[in-house]
């Protein structure tokens, strides 16, 4: 068997390790297998690379450059992302995930960048195949890099989540990718290095457009979007390279990351078409209603202890602000301890609560709190109304009334957990800051609704010193 079938064969059980990956992360009880398929799946992928660079390398003078190349990088690029894996905090992950992105974007340019100018010898349709595949490759390469950075700037607070709106932007957007098609034809046909620069420079700019121009709460869809995005590029590098581990790898990716942000959009209730074009056809926000809308109550660790004693059924809805408190530890040891006393208590967890897919739950996981009580939006919202305490643990946006009942918020028509039915309402935050949608919260001055000041985790830990 010849090194590059061997490598070929290593590449397929990859590729199932890979699916077998996506099927465990399905669920919380087979969520670790699925880390450890694809960690098999990636060393198989990476061993089998580097094996048979080094068999083509063998006695060639300009492979064996290349060959300590590809070490130097891996061991650079290896020892960097385990000193950035180890430091992050949770609360750290969405924007490290769209940095990552930008970096699949990034190599998927050069890849296309290098393809042209180091063009095979090819004749006929597979010259003008090869012509179209960098020009494709650049452009969703170019798109994820700059569309990944202004994510990360929005994700880590370095500019505003507020959504630009240029005048015309629907034109622009729907221009530059007209101008896109144009370029690629004209490409196919006159292999110019300056139609690439054009449409290098369109990419970022588009890149860059699109997701400036999408608002805070609709966020969680434009990193699964990214996710998606960085899939396509890693495909569209593995057609240049000739590699099929990285085609399949890159579909993969791109189809699942697809599928998430279509499931996302349905569960916030907005248009998978409209996101993906950069929120066309979503108007600029009537209002941005950061301002107050009344007077609101507080309540304190005691009062809140008394009305949690009292309480036969309690829903606790977290959401960014446990993750920042790290409250999840005293959270799980309340719930435990009224359990005891015989209170019957329920998470109810936000599809986008926090700020990556699955933030609450993976939290709640590592402090056990047992999965049966952690309930979904649509499972608990209809109980809501007969619930005595809802405590709402550093979670905003996700319990905004704003967003059933006025259509002129910029969140409007994004399904919420109703807490305001419940009998009392108790939010843990630090001030009266809005949420990451930067929009005013009405259930604050709600009549059956208490503000409890100060840090989550301090104020669960003072609460569970009262009971
Ligand atoms: P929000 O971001 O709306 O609000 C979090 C609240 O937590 C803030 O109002 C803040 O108020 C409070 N908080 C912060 N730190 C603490 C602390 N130490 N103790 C107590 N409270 C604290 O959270 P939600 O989870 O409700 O909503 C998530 C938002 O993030 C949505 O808009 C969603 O679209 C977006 N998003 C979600 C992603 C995902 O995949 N899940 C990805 C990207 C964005 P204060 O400062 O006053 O304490």
């Amino acid at each position: 068997m010849t090194a590059a079938s061997l490598a070929t064969a290593a590449y397929i059980v990859a590729a199932v390790l890979f699916v077998l990956s996506l099927r465990g992360l399905s669920t919380h009880e087979s969520a670790r297998s699925g880390v450890a398929f694809g960690i098999g799946g990636m060393v198989l992928a990476l061993v089998a690379t580097v094996w048979v660079t080094v068999q083509n390398a063998w006695g060639d003078p300009q492979a064996s450059v290349g060959l300590i190349l590809l070490v130097v990088a891996v061991l650079v690029g290896g020892a960097i992302g385990l000193w950035r894996a180890r430091r992050v905090e949770m609360t750290g992950m969405p924007e490290l995930i769209a940095l990552l992105h930008s970096f699949v974007g990034l190599a998927a340019v050069l890849v296309g960048w290098n393809g042209a100018l180091n063009e095979p010898h090819l004749t006929g349709a597979l010259r003008d195949i090869h012509h179209a595949e960098v020009f494709i490759g650049v452009f969703i390469g170019a798109v994820t890099f700059t569309g990944s950075i202004v994510a990360f700037l929005k994700l880590s607070a370095r500019i505003s989540s507020k959504p630009l709106v240029l005048p015309g932007k629907n034109i622009l957007n729907v221009g530059a990718l007209v101008a896109f098609v144009a370029l690629t034809v004209w490409y196919v046909i006159t292999p110019a290095l300056g139609l690439l620069i054009a449409v290098t420079v369109l990419a970022l700019a588009l890149g860059w457009h699109l997701v400036a121009s999408i608002g805070g709460g609709d966020m969680p869809v434009v990193v699964s979007m990214l996710n998606s995005y960085s899939g396509w590029a890693a495909a569209a590098a593995g057609f240049l390279l000739n590699n099929d581990l990285l085609i399949v790898t890159g579909a993969l990716v791109g189809s699942s990351g697809a599928y998430l942000s279509y499931i996302m959009c349905k569960a916030m209730n907005r248009s998978f078409l409209s996101v993906i074009a950069g929120g066309f056809g979503i108007e600029a926000p009537r209002k941005d209603g950061e301002e107050e809308v009344g007077e609101h109550r507080e309540i304190d660790a005691v009062g809140a202890a008394e009305l949690l004693t009292a309480a036969s059924t309690v829903v606790i809805t977290p959401g960014y602000g446990m993750a920042v408190a790290q409250a999840q530890y005293p959270v799980a040891e309340l719930v435990q301890r009224l359990r005891e006393k015989g209170v019957d208590v329920r998470f109810g967890i936000h599809p986008v609560a926090g700020r990556l897919p699955g933030h609450m739950n993976v939290l709640l996981a590592e402090a056990k709190v047992p999965y049966d009580i952690v309930l979904e939006m649509d499972e608990v919202n209809d109980d809501l109304a007969d619930t005595d305490v809802v405590l709402v643990i550093g979670a905003n946006d996700t319990v905004n009334p704003a967003a059933a009942e006025d259509p002129s918020s910029p969140i409007a028509g994004m399904p919420v957990l109703r807490v305001w039915e419940a009998n009392n309402v108790i939010v843990f935050k630090r001030s009266m800051a809005s949420g990451y949608a930067g929009v005013q919260n009405p259930l604050f001055f709600r009549d059956n609704a208490a503000m409890l000041f100060g840090d989550a985790k301090a104020k669960v830990e003072e609460i569970l010193r009262q009971l």
